[in-house]
């Protein structure tokens, strides 16, 4: 096993442990901070953990579509700082909301059932207020009743009963009916990936209040155009490896414990020592690795395999030789247990910083689209035969009579987020040894399992191990 020297044990060495958002966030505001004896272990073969390139035959896609919002600023800063330029690897749109109805039988086009779109020339929350206003697929009653919603939570500095959900909170607002169900019901689940009725209203809020009362590009969407590895941990790898760290993919670390002064961390290759340790990893494989230090990290480990969990699916749909496009590059499928539709092809096709949306579909000759299935309940969502049904009458109801696509895959990941239900005890970053730091989207925060989220536990991490160096 490697040990120190004095000139190393003199020099902070720091050891993270997951390469995903978090990690990488961590990585970079560490070795910004000077700390240039840094290593990065990552178990899979990509980088970027729940939000990462799956290399594939025809083309490389990802593990789930993701979107992203103008208030992701920690998110984007590092993006920036690591060399990226958010605005070109993001289609970015004012908040639009487009929802389609499945024509039956699809021999004509059908129109959308539900259109929202934030009046990005006015100020928040007025750019919310007037794109609520001038919807259409909701009644006159139905708009200003959302509107008094909006007005009486402003009152309430965005604050609701403690352990209250989300549906109870629509409920005491009295909102109802299509606005409900496109608008409300769409931004919780799209947000805290729960069901309104098991999901919180007060992490809800959080974000209506970060939209409503940030500047108006905070309810921007943004929907990544390079894959989700490229996006920002690959960047973030190569901002790091210049600057003296070391990365390893592939190397999944099998244990780490107290070794004197020191933390022993035992990989698939190595076996060094390191004066602190960053975990960033999920609850679950956090809760394996704290095993090496006994009765200290018991309850901690105990917490983090209590946490719930819900899932994400993705369906790809591919169909060769033909240049579909949907009208926006993100559409939602009403009454269905497919929440949204993104132009795949379109996406990654557009040339970076070209928003232009009927040239890019001119120059394709095969379309991909991903279809997202948010936290499904029933497993009778997630089969994939039947799903790829309801997104092909979709896709026919846009663009009448079709042939079955191509090719369809369909992507499970368990263990997605967090389920974000009141109540729930989400672990803080710092474990009973101050040697050993925890990153990762699962940790107390205002905000739900997001990318914005790990980044934001990540340089939290950074900031608490450099604060112990210093002390
Ligand atoms: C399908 C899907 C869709 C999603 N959609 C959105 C979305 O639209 N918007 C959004 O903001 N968020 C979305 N999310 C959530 C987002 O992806 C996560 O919040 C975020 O990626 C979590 O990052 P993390 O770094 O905390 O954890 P992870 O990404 O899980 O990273 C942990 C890393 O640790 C590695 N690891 C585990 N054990 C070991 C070990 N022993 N040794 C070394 N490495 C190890 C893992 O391989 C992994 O790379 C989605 C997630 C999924 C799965």
């Amino acid at each position: 096993m490697a040990s120190l020297n004095s000139a190393q044990r003199n020099r902070p060495r720091v050891a993270i442990i997951g390469g995903g958002y978090a990690g990488m966030a961590a990585a970079v505001s560490l070795i910004d901070a000077g700390i240039q004896d840094l290593t990065v272990y990552e178990a899979g073969p990509v980088l970027g953990g729940r939000a990462r390139r799956i290399p594939g035959g025809n083309s490389d896609d990802d593990n789930g579509q993701h979107l992203c919002l103008g208030a992701y600023t920690e998110l984007l800063k590092l993006m920036n700082r690591v060399g990226g330029d958010p605005e070109q690897l993001f289609y970015r749109s004012p908040l639009r909301l487009l929802f389609q109805g499945l024509a039956t039988p699809p021999i004509k086009q059908s129109r959308s059932v539900f259109s929202l779109r934030s009046q990005s020339y006015l100020p928040a929350p007025l750019n919310l207020a007037a794109g609520i206003l001038l919807s259409s697929g909701a009644n006159l009653s139905e708009r200003t009743r959302t509107l008094l919603a909006l007005n009486r939570l402003q009152q309430q500095r965005y604050r609701c009963t403690s352990g209250q959900t989300v549906s109870s909170l629509f409920n005491e607002l009295d909102i109802q009916g299509e606005l409900r169900s496109y608008f409300w019901d769409s931004l919780c689940l799209a947000a805290l990936n729960t069901p309104p009725k098991i999901a919180c209203a007060q992490t809800f809020l959080n974000i209506l209040q970060d939209i409503a009362e940030g500047p108006r590009q905070a309810s921007d969407l943004l929907i990544p155009k390079v894959d989700l590895s490229r996006l920002f941990p690959e960047p973030a790898a190569r901002y790091i490896q210049d600057k003296g760290a070391e990365v390893f993919s592939s190397c999944a670390v099998k244990r780490v414990e107290p070794a004197g002064q020191l933390l022993r961390l035992q990989g698939t290759r190595h076996q060094r020592l390191y004066h602190h340790v960053i975990l960033a990893v999920p609850p679950r494989a956090a809760s394996v690795l704290l095993s090496g230090w006994g009765e200290c990290m018991h309850d901690l480990g105990n917490q983090l395999l209590a946490l719930p969990h819900e899932k994400i699916a993705t369906l790809t749909l591919d169909y060769f030789n033909s240049a579909l496009r949907l009208p926006f590059p993100m559409m939602g499928i009403a009454n269905s247990p497919i929440e949204w539709m993104f132009d795949r092809s379109f996406l990654l096709q557009a040339k970076p910083g070209s928003d232009s949306w009927n040239r890019a579909a001119l120059q394709r000759k095969s379309s991909r689209f991903t279809c997202v299935i948010s936290a499904p309940q029933e497993e009778t969502h997630l089969e994939k035969h039947a799903l790829t049904q309801v997104a092909h009458a979709c896709m026919q109801s846009l663009c009448g009579p079709l042939p079955d696509p191509d090719t369809s895959r369909l992507v499970v990941e368990k263990f997605a987020t967090l389920s974000c239900r009141p109540n729930i005890r989400r672990p803080h970053a710092h474990t009973p040894d101050k040697r050993l730091i925890l990153a990762g989207d699962y940790l107390q925060s205002r905000y739900p399992s997001t990318l914005e989220t790990a980044v934001r536990s990540g340089l939290e991490a950074a900031a608490l191990t450099i604060e112990s160096f210093s002390i």
